[in-house]
């Protein structure tokens, strides 16, 4: 098969070096052009990104001599493009919600990382093992907004990555969750590169991590939302608290979740089954990037532990522990996510693999 010619927006940054480092051999993607901001035009990918590289391998041979384009020089996006991953950083939302749509407009399909258009009524906000059919909103957007084959598709914030899915996978099981309150751990990659300075990150946590809490507590509604005519209708059934650290971590972001249901409450090792056998949609499709089991369960009193089970299925599983029944709520337990792969890169090229089989990415 011939591969999909794909692009990167924010190719510089520390999540478009995890999309090049994850892309190197995928079976249906090849990347062929990366962008950035204006400091970087016009330069070759090694001179633009060297000095900042922060993957364990080195920049692969066939990006290094690639010139970065300004992510906003519509008129130089290379006619042939499949489609474009977005992790563009810009001044204010407005700005990024106004490019990406630019890149849909001008047909090419944007599969983002980034927040502005998670709260966009008729843009799909994705984590393939939950909610894929909300992919089923993009006729509504490309009809809206006058888009041939373009649209606009995001994935969620990193730090949720760790309990929707294994939330998730308890709701279809029929246990019906009422309240969450959690506390996230969250490593310094998550605020890009150069990222928090080193003096506030040594020897120390940070209790404030601005904006997340909201995410938190926000994005999975309108994960567990269902499509209607106009777009996304959230989901009201769930009451989520969160409080959100960063802490001395490279990668991999923990949570620690209490959970309250509203009818009945399943045992222990009932709970770990579901959790350990659940399966859903990218793995019965054998997706490249679908983790064979998306929620591992690991019994250690000790696990999950960030350095340990970040990478568990090449960092694209969910791993959690210390499950234990709750005081105050019903249940409590630890998840633990890879911020920069399952929380971005990784989880949007299992997402562009989905829309592709679903016919949306050509
Ligand atoms: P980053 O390391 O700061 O990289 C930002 C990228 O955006 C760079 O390529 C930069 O290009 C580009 N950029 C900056 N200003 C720009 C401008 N005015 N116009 C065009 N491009 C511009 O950030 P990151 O951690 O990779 O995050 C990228 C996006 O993904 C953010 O929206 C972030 O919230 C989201 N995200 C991050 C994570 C994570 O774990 N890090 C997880 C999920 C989502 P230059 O190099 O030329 O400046």
């Amino acid at each position: 098969m011939e591969k999909l010619k794909i692009g990167i927006l924010g190719a510089t940054g520390i999540v478009g070096q995890n999309y090049i480092k994850l892309l190197q051999g995928h079976p249906w993607f090849e990347v062929v052009d990366v962008a950035a901001s204006p400091r970087s035009a016009g330069k070759p990918y090694e001179e633009a990104a060297g000095p900042k590289w922060q993957m364990p391998i080195p920049i692969p041979e066939n990006i290094k001599g690639l010139i970065v384009r300004d992510v906003q020089d519509f008129d130089s996006i290379p006619e042939d493009l499949s489609f474009v991953f977005s992790a563009i950083n810009m001044p204010t939302k407005d700005q990024i919600r106004e490019v990406e749509f630019k890149y849909a407009k001008n047909n090419i399909p944007v599969v983002s990382n980034n927040s502005a258009h998670r709260w966009t009524p008729d843009v799909p906000m994705i984590i393939g093992e939950v909610n894929n059919e909300h992919s089923e909103v993009i006729p509504i957007q490309q009809k809206k907004r006058g888009f041939s084959k373009g649209f606009v598709a995001v994935k969620p914030n990193c730090s949720i990555q760790s309990y929707v899915t294994p939330i998730y996978a308890l709701e279809k099981a029929g246990y019906k969750v009422d309240k969450i309150i959690t506390t996230t751990l969250q490593a310094v990659s998550g605020a890009g590169y150069p990222g928090v300075p080193s003096l506030d990150m040594v020897d120390n946590i940070v209790p404030y991590i601005g904006g997340e809490e909201e995410k938190s507590e926000k994005e999975p509604l309108k994960i567990f939302g269902k499509v209607a005519e106009d777009g996304i209708v959230n989901d009201d059934s769930i009451e989520i608290s969160a409080t959100t650290t960063r802490v001395p971590v490279t990668d991999g972001h923990t949570a620690v979740l209490n959970v309250k249901f509203k009818d009945s409450i399943p045992e222990i090792n009932e709970i770990i089954d579901i959790w350990t056998e659940f399966k859903s949609v990218p793995q019965e499709l054998d997706l490249p990037f679908a983790p064979k089991q998306p929620i591992i369960y690991l019994y250690g009193d000790n696990r999950p532990q960030p350095r340990k089970d970040r990478d568990n299925d090449k960092g694209m599983a969910v791993t959690v522990g210390r499950l234990r029944e709750d005081n105050v709520f019903d249940i409590k337990f630890v998840g633990l996510s890879h911020n920069t792969i399952r929380g971005a890169a990784g989880g949007a090229i299992l997402n562009a693999e989905l829309l592709k089989t679903k016919g949306f990415i050509k």
